[in-house]
């Protein structure tokens, strides 16, 4: 059971229901979600206290969650969350096609601002590049580190797009949100609880990509850290899963976007560059994804995707990715407009 209560409601009024609630027997957590005061309360008999917290003038809402995500869960919040990504808003369709888009990783100021001023030029709104890389081998390239953060900040100031980049270790959530607008916690680190608490508490909206083997209810809980620590500016991303089939990289998982929509008002975004591991795959499993509800895409894009130090074969070019946004724009406006048509009728 939640118990929300009205934004500035005094501690000592808070603290007198915590009292009432251990009476009762319950395990009582204290939270702070959406500028609301927020006591998560299990166990318990509470039967004989509801008249009294009802009728508390600073309780605003007593809610039952149905599922164990309970603040990530629509019957916490019923309208679609919209989250802040500097001046951008995602998660709000009046926004046009949100497309993230920069490479994998940052390799070099030339490289990362080419990346930067196209992805600009064609209409991207977030900036990505990752400078703390999660390698399968310990000899593959593992990042620029806090050099590839200040290049990846430069650039996006020098075109005007936010950025948002991963972070690997809690120990590193100060330094790399004093560089970013977004901090992305990869699919490798989905169940680091640590890691989740760090950036909840970090004050950073943040991007959480889905463990590559994770159920829909681990990747919802995994976002209840987050917001539990009282930071409900969380995006879910998914981003391919691993199945028997050996012709992709990863599996682009379409079912989970509309369940995700149905259950939770978190936004939704999918990754057809991780999802498929294969360039010629993103075009078609972008529109796919928009087509299953997906709030956004983000992609890997790269001045020369064959000389990429990460991730190349998943990597569009310039020129792919003009043609793409070429497309998505359209397609994505004729999505807007159909579901407003449909909404209407
Ligand atoms: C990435 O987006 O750079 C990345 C490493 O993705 P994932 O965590 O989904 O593998
Ligand atoms: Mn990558």
């Amino acid at each position: 059971m939640l118990v929300e209560f009205a934004k500035n409601t005094p501690k000592p009024e808070i603290d007198e229901v915590v009292e009432l609630l251990d009476a009762a027997g319950c395990r009582v957590r204290s939270m702070h979600c959406y500028g609301h005061p927020v006591l998560r309360a299990v166990s318990g008999h509470i039967n004989g206290q509801m008249r009294e917290l009802q009728s508390n003038s600073f309780v605003e809402r007593i809610i039952e969650a149905s599922t164990p995500w309970e603040l990530v869960s629509r019957d916490y919040h019923p309208n679609d969350t919209v989250v802040h990504v500097g001046d951008v808003r995602i998660g709000d369709p009046e926004q046009g096609l949100m497309m993230i888009a920069g490479p994998c990783s940052v390799e070099s100021e030339e490289q990362i601002l080419s990346a930067a001023r196209t992805v600009k030029a064609h209409g991207a709104k977030i900036l990505r590049g990752g400078a703390f890389k999660p390698r399968t081998s310990p000899y593959s390239f593992q990042g620029l580190e806090e050099q590839g953060l200040a290049l990846l900040r430069k650039a996006g100031d020098e075109v005007g797009l936010p950025i948002v980049t991963e972070v690997l270790d809690s120990s590193d959530v100060d330094m790399v949100a004093s560089y970013a607008d977004m901090l992305q916690v990869g699919s490798r680190n989905m169940q680091n609880f640590k890691l989740l608490k760090a950036v909840g508490r970090s004050g950073k909206p943040v991007m959480l990509k889905r463990g590559m083997s994770a159920q829909l209810s681990e990747f919802l809980l995994s976002a209840e850290y987050i917001l539990s620590e009282g930071n409900s500016e969380v995006v879910l991303c998914e981003r391919g899963i691993r199945t028997f089939a050996d012709y992709t990289r990863n599996m682009l998982d379409l079912n989970i976007v509309p369940l995700i929509r149905q259950t939770s008002h978190l936004p939704v975004i999918v990754d057809p560059s991780h999802g498929s591991g294969d360039r010629s795959l993103i075009e078609p499993l972008c529109m796919a994804g928009l087509s299953v509800g997906a709030q956004g895409v983000m992609v890997e894009v790269h001045p020369d995707p064959e000389r990429s130090w990460s991730d190349g074969d998943q990597t569009i070019d310039a020129e792919s990715f003009a043609g793409l946004m070429h497309k998505l724009q359209n397609f994505a406006g004729w999505l807007h407009a159909e579901s407003l048509s449909t909404s209407t009728s």
